[in-house]
């Protein structure tokens, strides 16, 4: 048996020796920085079964979490939290394949973050029998996952934040959704203003004694389970040179692309496809690019103007490894509405905005890269989520999935605060749900 992996944090070095399991109910480290792997696991993903993803991600996170949790509780974690097919789609032409990840309950790749890191918390909760509160600051598709994936395990309560008139119809009727132990806080600012206040909670000396954590990109709990895909396509498509293209915000799924990477995943490239919140491609461009307030966009859950896994990559990789690995491309909102009905037109494949983002980022990055290997889309969130944007462009009505109806007839639940740390410190002290 391998030696357990250990965490440590991206900023004091001398901040190390956190197990998975602590590591996720902290969420941030006492420092502020994010945990990360000591050490990264060295896996053979060729040996991997290719049966079926859960087969697949059973097995790999025996590997990479050997020695710290056990074979049942993989079993139980892929059993309860995975339970949903992982399809890679293929678009017909050019080697080109899109990676379906918004199969789970709430329609979005979130789910396998969110899921699973509700199961390592409700784990870890048993160990050490302490309550704790989940702050979740979202741009859209994390709350509603979080939400249902926290929802109802023994002594955990979550706050989630969200920024007021900035999500889709559809991501507010699942965002404040009643769920036992949830109660859902509409900000009147924007995604920032969120994380703002989340981040100002942990520091805030009034609720030192709240066991606080959080659910968002931040935990190390959302990314290890984002490995298992990317893991998934590279045996599935049994290739060593993949590009994956990866719409993003928050970089956490680009994060988890690169963590399994340095794992012993072997890639062509990775292209970081982000709408008008342009950063990271500017900081490739150029090191010392600056953050900037967040734009709206019609890909709102990618809306982020300082992402927060950025501090991880900076940590992972040094900038020219990075440059050389990783490519950003900013598309903007009418080459994300085009490529929705392009794509439609020319193979039948229905996109949401998020997807469309990667799908021109692919097709832009094809003849830049003169990429050979497949071309691997990460889908991110299920089209009938932005039936708004999506069905103008492909001039037809889209079915509600079953995930959807559901909500209709459900009772909810919100608070609407000003975007002020002290308000919400407020609510939390109250114990009010
Ligand atoms: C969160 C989200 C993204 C961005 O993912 P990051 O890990 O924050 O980069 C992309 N698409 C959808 C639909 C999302 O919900």
């Amino acid at each position: 048996m391998n030696q357990a992996v250990q965490f440590r944090s991206t900023r004091d070095k001398n901040q190390v020796g956190y197990s998975l399991l602590e590591a996720v109910e902290k969420g941030l480290a006492p420092d502020g920085g994010l945990f990360l792997p000591e050490t990264m696991p060295s896996i053979a993903w060729h040996s991997l079964p290719s049966t079926s993803f859960q087969e697949c991600a059973e097995a790999y996170l025996n590997q990479w979490l050997s020695g710290s949790i056990s074979i049942d509780q993989v079993s139980t974690w892929v059993q309860s939290a995975l339970d949903f097919p992982v399809p890679l789609v293929s678009l017909g032409d050019s080697n080109t394949h899109v990676l379906e990840l918004y199969h789970g309950p709430t329609l979005s790749f979130k789910d396998f973050g969110a899921r699973s890191m509700a199961f390592l918390l409700g784990e870890r909760i048993r160990e050490t029998q302490t309550p704790v509160t989940i702050l979740v600051a979202t741009s859209g598709d994390t709350g509603s996952a979080v939400a249902d994936g926290l929802s109802g395990i023994e002594g955990v309560r979550v706050v989630l934040l969200y920024p007021k008139d900035q999500v889709s119809k559809v991501q507010e009727k699942q965002l404040i959704s009643k769920r036992p132990g949830v109660v859902s806080v509409r900000v009147a600012g924007t995604f920032d203003d969120c994380q703002r206040m989340v981040k100002g909670s942990f520091s805030d000396p009034k609720l030192s004694n709240e066991h606080l954590s959080t659910a968002n990109s931040i935990n190390i709990g959302r990314l290890i389970p984002q490995m298992l895909y990317y893991v998934w396509a590279t045996r599935l498509l049994m290739s060593e040179r993949c590009n994956f293209v990866v719409p993003s915000g928050n970089l956490g799924n680009l994060t988890a692309g690169l963590i399994a990477h340095l794992s012993g995943m072997p890639v062509a490239h990775f292209v970081a496809a982000h709408n008008d919140n342009d950063f990271f491609p500017r900081y490739l461009n150029n090191p010392d690019s600056h953050f900037k307030d967040s734009k709206r966009t019609v890909s709102n859950a990618m809306d982020v103007g300082a992402p927060s896994n950025f501090e991880r990559l900076t940590s992972l990789l040094k900038y020219e490894t990075l440059k050389a690995l990783v490519s950003g491309l900013s598309i903007s909102d009418a080459e994300t509405r085009a490529s929705i009905s392009e794509v439609y037109k020319s193979s039948g494949y229905i996109a949401d905005p998020h997807t469309a983002v990667g799908l021109v980022a692919a097709k832009e990055a094809r003849s830049m890269l003169h990429a050979k290997g497949p071309i691997v889309v990460l889908s991110t969130a299920h089209p009938a989520k932005f039936p708004e944007i999506v069905e103008k462009e492909i001039g037809k009505a889209l079915p509600e999935p079953s995930q959807l109806s559901a909500l209709d007839s459900k009772p909810v639940n919100v608070i609407d605060l000003d975007p002020e740390q002290a308000q919400l410190a407020e609510l939390i002290l109250s114990s009010k749900w």
